[in-house]
């Protein structure tokens, strides 16, 4: 899965998700990166939010919707990513004993952002004034 979150210098966001799905997948299944809120979510008064990794879970939750209602309660972009992905991994853990790979990125309306991961990931940052930047972010 890409995932993007975009800031023009008007303060239009946007969010969106592009993705093969899982290999091996069954015929017919739609994964969380199609979904609104699960895959991404976007709202240029608070920020936007994207969701990569096993759909099967992450579809268990709306974690892109609760990143930017997180950011739009005043929490910086890293704590909303950190916050939602480690209270969804407890719940998870409690319920199935068991949580496949999620990796979250977003950005708030200022145009900082976060990450969280619970695996290694890959992640690009690019503004007017930093070119674009290749960061690898380690799991929590
Ligand atoms: N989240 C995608 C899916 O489950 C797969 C991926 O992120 O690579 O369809």
């Amino acid at each position: 899965t890409i995932g993007v979150v975009v800031l023009d210098p008007k303060g239009h966001m946007v969010a969106g998700t592009s993705s093969s799905g899982l290999f091996m997948k069954k015929d017919g299944r739609i994964g969380d990166s199609a979904l609104p809120g699960s895959g991404f979510y976007v709202d240029s008064d608070s920020g936007g939010a994207t969701a990569t990794g096993l759909g099967e879970d992450l579809m268990k939750g709306i974690l892109s919707y609760e990143i930017v209602r997180k950011m739009e309660a005043g929490l910086l972009p890293m704590e909303a990513a950190q916050q939602t992905l480690t209270d969804f991994e407890r719940k998870l853990l409690k319920k199935a004993g068991k949580v496949g790979a999620m990796s979250l990125i977003c950005m708030n309306k200022n145009g900082e952002w976060g990450v969280a991961t619970n695996v290694d990931f890959t992640f690009v940052v690019a503004t007017e004034k930093q070119k674009p930047t290749i960061y690898i972010a380690k799991q929590n």
